[in-house]
C-alpha cells in the first residue's frame, strides 16, 4: 500500500499528518485539498472494511450517511479550508453496506499560501456511546413524560420519534398496541408528518398478521419487506425512502403477556445487532413501564372516581359530572334503604354492599338511565340526578318509581330480603347550587325516614329547622345516658269488661335539664338512627327488673311488664344472650317479661326473627307484636312468627266507628284468636271504644281511658296493683 504513495513520500507535510495519525493510534483517514481520500490506516481499513483501492480519490463525504450535530459537511469542509480544526459526528458506511456511528476530529495543514493542503481525519466509532446516550435521553424524555402526565399515546410516539432521529439514522417506527380488546397504532411524525398519528386498526385487512406479529416470542429482523404482509401505506412509505430492512419487536410485560409489537424499517443491516438488541430491549423496558404506569393511572382513576364494589362512580365524581354539565334543570335524590344498616349489623358489610348493588343495577335497568346520573353518596346512600324531562314523567309517581325498585325481594347469598325505600329529593336548577341542593336532599331524606314503608320526600323549608332540633335532641340525649336521666313509666293494660290489670307496658320518659319533658315519638327514632337505642332500651328493662325485685322483696303482687324494643336492637346479636344475663342478674322470673317489637321487623329477615322469637320463648319470654295493622306487612306471617299477643294500632281504636276499621279489626281479632294470639287494643280513650272492642273479641285494652303512663312513685301511692 504504501508504495503507491511514493510520490507523496516527498510531501513533509503529508508526512507530518501520517505521524501524528500514527501517534494518535486511532482510525485515521488523510484528504488531500479536495477532501478526497488519500491515505488510510490499518485500522480504519479493518474497522470499515474497505481496502484502500475502494477509496482512494473517493471523497470523504460519500463515505459518510448522515451528519449530526447541526453541522453539514460543506460547512465541516469551509472550517478545513480555513485551516480550523474540526469535530463532528456522522454517520460512517462501511463496504458491507452496514454504518457506524463516527466522531471525527479533522485536523487540517495549510501550505505556505495558506491553502489547506490534507487534512487529517481520526475517526472513532462511538456507536455504543451514541445509542447510550440516546436510551439515556429517552428515558430522561420518558420519566419527564411521566411527571407531566403526558397523554400515553405522546408517550408511545415520543419512543417513535426518538428511534427515527437518534437510534436508527433514518427509519420509520410505529408502536402496535393492545388496547380495550382492539389494536392501536402509533407512529413517529418523521416521515409521516400529514397523517395521524394515531390510529385504531380495526379497519385494516392485515390486522391478523399484526395480531401473529405481537404474539411472536422473539424479534424478527429481515430485508425483504416486500414480501412482508404489512400495511400497504408503511410498505410504501417504507420503500419510497428506501427503508428496505425491518424490525418487528414484540412488546411484552414483566409477566409476559403480549402487549404489542414495536416495527422499525430501516435502510441498512446493522452488523452489531447485539448491541442494537440491548439497546432495544432498554427501548421496550420504558415502553412497558409507561404502559404499566398508564394502567397504574386508571386504576389511581379508578380508585378515586369508583365505588369499586358497587360500579358506581363516587361521590366526588357524581358531583364533578354534574358540574360538567352544560345545563342543570332537574332533581337530586338521595335514596336509602330503610334496612341497610340493620342489614349490615346482621349480615355484614358485604350483604349490604351486594344489596346497594343490585339496587343501583335495579335502577340502571329501570329505563331512565341514559338521562340521569347515579353515583354512590355514602355507605348506604345512593344520589341520582334526574333532568327536568324525566322526572315530569316520573313526578308524583316518584313513590311509585322507587316502589317498583323493590317489589321484588332481593336475594344475597340465597337468603331472600323484602326492604323499603327512603328517597329526600330537592330541585337543582344551577350548577353552583349543587352543594346545597344535596343538603336539601338529604335534610328531605331525614323527614322521609320518619315514615314508615317507602316514602319520598321534596325538601322545603321547614325540614331545616326540624333538622336543627333533632340535633340538639341528640346532642343532650347522648348526655342524657350517661347521667341515666331515662326512666320507666307504666301504662297498665287491662281485661276489657272487667277493667282488672293484667299487665303493664314500660314506656321510657326523659326529662331533660335542659330541655325538659321530651316525647319518647320524638327521641326514640333519634335514638335509633343514631344507634342509641339499645342502651336505652337495657336502662330501662334494669329498672324494670329492679321493679321486681323490689316488689318480690317487700311481698307486693307483681304483673308481667312489656318492654319496648326497637328492631335495631332486636336484632343485635347478643340481644338474647345479654337480656338473660340481666334476668338472672335480678333473680327475675322470665315468664313476667313481654317483649314488644314493631310489626316492620318481620320484612327485614322473616326466618331470622323466627329463631330470635323462639329463642326467647325457650327461655320463657313472650313476644307481642307493636303498632299491628300500620306496618307493610301483612297478617299471613302472623303464622310464621310465634307471638304471644297483639297490639291493635291506636289509629285503629281512634276510628273503630268507621265501617272500613271495625271490619278490618273484626278480622284481625278472628285471625289472632285463630291462632292463639292475645289481643290487646291501644289507645283507648272512650268507653264506646272499650265497649265496641269487647264486643268484637278483644280480651284486653290499654289507654288513657283506664290509665295513663305513671311513675313507679305513682303505682306505690296510689297502690294501683
Ligand atoms: P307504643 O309502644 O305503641 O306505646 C304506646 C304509646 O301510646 C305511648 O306513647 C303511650 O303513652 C301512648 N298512649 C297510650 N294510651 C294512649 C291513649 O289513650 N291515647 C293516646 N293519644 N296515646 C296513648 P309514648 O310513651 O309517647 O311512646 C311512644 C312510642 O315510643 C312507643 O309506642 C314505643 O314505640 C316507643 N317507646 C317508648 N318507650 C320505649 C323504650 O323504652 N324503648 C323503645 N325501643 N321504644 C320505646
Ligand atoms: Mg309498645
Ligand atoms: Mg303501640
Amino acid at each position: 500500500m504504501l508504495t503507491q504513495f511514493v510520490e507523496y513520500e516527498s510531501n513533509v507535510l503529508f508526512r507530518t499528518l501520517r505521524d501524528l495519525g500514527d501517534k494518535s493510534s486511532q482510525h485515521y483517514v488523510i484528504l488531500n485539498k479536495t477532501f478526497s481520500v488519500i491515505y488510510c490506516n490499518e485500522l480504519y481499513t479493518n474497522l470499515t472494511n474497505y481496502n484502500f483501492e475502494d477509496i482512494t480519490h473517493t471523497t470523504f463525504r460519500q463515505l459518510l450517511q448522515h451528519i449530526k450535530c447541526n453541522m453539514h459537511m460543506e460547512e465541516v469542509e469551509q472550517h478545513l479550508r480555513k485551516g480550523k480544526m474540526t469535530k463532528a459526528q456522522v454517520i460512517h458506511n462501511r463496504k458491507s453496506g452496514t454504518s457506524f456511528y463516527a466522531e471525527l476530529a479533522c485536523i487540517p495543514l495549510q501550505n505556505k499560501d495558506n491553502e489547506t493542503e490534507f487534512v487529517l481525519v481520526c475517526i472513532q466509532d462511538i456507536t455504543y456511546t451514541q445509542l447510550y446516550d440516546f436510551v439515556d435521553r429517552l428515558e430522561k424524555d420518558m420519566f419527564t413524560a411521566i411527571q407531566n402526565e403526558v397523554p400515553f399515546i405522546e408517550k408511545l410516539q415520543l419512543v417513535c420519534n426518538s428511534i427515527d432521529y437518534s437510534f436508527y439514522p433514518c427509519s420509520f417506527t410505529s408502536i402496535i398496541l393492545k388496547h380495550n380488546g382492539a389494536l392501536h397504532m402509533v407512529q413517529s411524525s418523521a416521515f409521516y408528518p400529514e397523517k395521524p398519528v394515531h390510529y385504531s386498526l380495526e379497519q385494516w385487512a392485515e390486522i391478523d398478521y399484526y395480531t401473529q406479529l405481537i404474539e411472536r416470542e422473539h424479534m424478527t429482523v429481515g430485508k425483504d419487506l416486500n414480501q412482508m404482509p404489512i400495511h400497504l401505506l408503511h410498505k410504501q412509505l417504507a420503500l419510497k425512502n428506501e427503508l428496505t430492512n425491518y424490525a418487528f419487536v414484540p412488546i411484552r410485560q414483566a409477566d409476559g403477556e403480549a402487549l404489542g409489537v414495536m416495527t422499525i424499517y430501516y435502510s441498512e443491516q446493522q452488523d452489531d445487532t447485539k448491541i442494537y438488541s440491548l439497546f432495544i430491549e432498554k427501548i421496550l423496558n420504558l415502553i412497558t413501564l409507561a404502559h404499566s404506569y398508564e394502567q397504574k393511572q386508571k386504576q389511581i382513576y379508578q380508585l378515586a372516581y369508583t365505588d369499586m364494589r358497587t360500579g358506581m362512580m363516587n361521590r366526588y365524581r357524581f358531583i364533578e359530572r354534574l358540574t360538567e354539565l352544560d345545563v342543570v334543570d332537574g332533581v337530586i335524590q338521595i335514596i336509602e334503604p330503610s334496612e341497610f344498616s340493620r342489614i349490615v349489623e346482621l349480615y355484614g358489610r358485604d350483604t349490604g354492599e351486594e344489596l346497594l348493588k343490585q339496587l343501583y343495577e335495579r335502577i340502571l335497568h329501570s329505563g331512565m338511565n341514559n338521562q340521569a346520573l347515579i353515583g354512590r353518596f355514602s355507605s348506604e346512600l345512593i344520589v341520582l340526578y334526574m333532568e327536568r324531562e324525566i322526572i315530569e314523567t316520573v313526578e308524583g309517581n316518584a313513590e311509585d318509581f322507587l316502589n317498583g325498585l323493590v317489589v321484588q325481594s332481593f336475594i344475597i347469598d340465597g337468603k331472600e330480603f323484602y326492604i323499603t325505600l327512603k328517597c329526600g329529593s330537592a330541585v337543582l336548577q344551577h350548577k353552583k347550587a349543587v352543594q346545597d341542593a344535596i343538603r336539601y336532599a338529604e335534610n328531605a331524606l331525614s323527614e322521609a325516614k320518619r315514615v314508615s314503608g317507602t316514602c319520598v320526600k321534596f325538601y322545603s323549608r321547614e325540614n331545616d329547622t326540624q333538622l336543627e332540633k333533632e340535633f340538639i335532641i341528640l346532642k343532650h340525649l347522648i348526655e342524657a345516658l350517661k347521667n341515666k336521666e331515662m326512666t320507666a313509666y307504666f301504662q297498665p293494660k287491662v281485661a276489657l269488661g272487667k277493667a282488672r290489670i293484667t299487665s303493664m307496658e314500660a314506656l321510657a320518659r326523659w326529662i331533660s335539664p335542659v330541655l325538659g319533658f321530651v316525647s319518647p315519638a320524638e327521641f326514640i327514632p333519634i335514638a335509633e338512627r343514631a344507634g342509641l337505642i339499645r342502651q336505652i332500651d337495657l336502662q330501662i328493662i334494669e329498672q324494670v327488673l329492679q321493679w321486681f325485685q323490689q316488689r318480690q322483696y317487700e311481698g307486693k303482687r307483681i304483673v308481667p311488664i312489656a318492654i319496648n324494643i326497637s328492631p335495631e336492637h332486636f336484632y343485635h346479636p347478643h340481644f338474647v344472650e345479654e337480656l338473660e344475663q340481666l334476668i338472672k342478674k335480678y333473680y327475675a322470673d322470665p315468664n313476667y317479661l313481654i317483649i314488644e317489637i314493631t310489626e316492620n321487623l318481620g320484612l327485614v329477615d322473616v326466618e331470622r326473627a323466627q329463631k330470635i322469637i323462639q329463642d326467647l320463648f325457650l327461655r320463657g319470654l313472650k313476644t307481642s307484636v307493636d303498632d299491628f295493622g300500620i306496618g307493610h306487612s301483612s297478617l299471613s306471617y302472623l303464622q310464621k312468627l310465634m307471638f304471644a299477643e297483639l297490639k291493635i294500632d291506636r289509629s285503629f281504636t281512634s276510628r273503630i266507628h268507621e265501617v272500613g276499621t271495625f271490619v278490618i279489626v273484626q278480622s284481625i281479632i278472628q285471625i289472632a284468636y285463630n291462632l292463639e294470639i292475645d289481643v290487646v287494643a291501644e289507645g283507648i280513650e272512650t268507653q264506646e271504644q272499650a265497649d265496641i272492642l269487647y264486643q268484637l273479641g278483644c280480651k284486653s285494652g290499654q289507654g288513657y281511658l283506664f290509665y295513663k303512663p305513671m311513675s313507679l312513685e305513682e303505682i306505690e301511692e296510689k297502690n294501683i296493683l
